[in-house]
């Protein structure tokens, strides 16, 4: 696996998307232990090793003379934590003054703690695919289901700020899958149902494929709000939320 300083694929100087209420700038890593066939990065989920990256130095230049417009740096993949060396990356983006937001598929938990018992993280995005069962359906790769249960785990335990989010796609996650999620993470701060949308996908074969209704994903929110805050996100109908 390349290190963290390698694999820098994109940088988005600001976003007010990224960080619920905050103005940050965004860090893409390349590379991902998943091949969730909904995801709409694709262009990062192939690991290219010593692929085209962009160089950390000029990054943290570019950061240093942003200090005081942005709030903090949104560390996004990918998937961050498959970069052992993510901890060195988030101490230079602390060092430098920055709130440190990641997202994470919560398959690697030892990383995640490192990154939480460093005291390095202001806030943790992990996304939930699916019932424990059903994770390599989506994942498709073999996962452990306790990596993903520890990492839930870790980051309610951890006390900083963080959302749980599930991409609710048809065929893939159903209202029972979302029943033992929501169980799973009583405790949490908050769970996001996200609409599915199938413009850009990594399987060509989920391009274009329909959602649940809206309505459904609202109802759901509402039952599911009975074992831990639950809301939705990017409904058809609605703008993003
Ligand atoms: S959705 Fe996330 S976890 Fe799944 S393949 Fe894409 S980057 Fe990896």
């Amino acid at each position: 696996m390349a290190s963290v300083f390698r694999s820098v694929r994109g940088f988005l100087p600001s976003s007010m998307l990224d960080w619920p209420g905050k103005i940050c700038s965004v860090v893409f890593l390349g590379g991902c232990n998943f091949r969730c066939p909904y995801c709409h990065n694709p262009e990062l989920v192939e690991e290219r090793g010593n692929g085209e990256c962009l160089p950390w130095q000029e990054v943290l230049a570019f950061l240093e003379q942003r200090r005081g417009w942005i709030d903090g740096v949104a560390v996004t993949g990918g998937e961050p934590c498959i970069h052992v060396d993510l901890p060195l990356m988030c101490a230079e983006l602390r060092d430098l003054g920055f709130a440190v937001k990641i997202d994470t598929n919560g398959s690697r938990p030892q990383v995640l703690r490192s990154l939480l018992q460093g005291g390095l993280l202001d806030a943790v995005a992990m996304d939930l695919k699916t019932s424990l069962s059903r994770y390599p359906q989506v994942a498709r790769r073999p996962v452990d289901p306790e990596a993903i249960r520890a990492s839930a785990e870790a980051i309610i335990q951890s006390g900083v700020e963080h959302e749980f989010r599930c991409t609710v796609v048809p065929g893939l996650v159903g209202r029972e899958d979302l029943e033992e999620l929501a169980c799973m993470i009583k405790g949490a701060q908050s769970l996001v149902l996200q609409q599915f949308r199938s413009q850009h996908t990594l399987d060509p074969g989920y391009a274009g494929a329909p959602g649940f209704p809206d309505e459904a994903l609202t109802s759901w929110a509402e039952e599911l709000s009975e074992h831990v805050p639950t809301r939705v996100r990017g409904l058809v109908g609605m703008s993003a939320s």
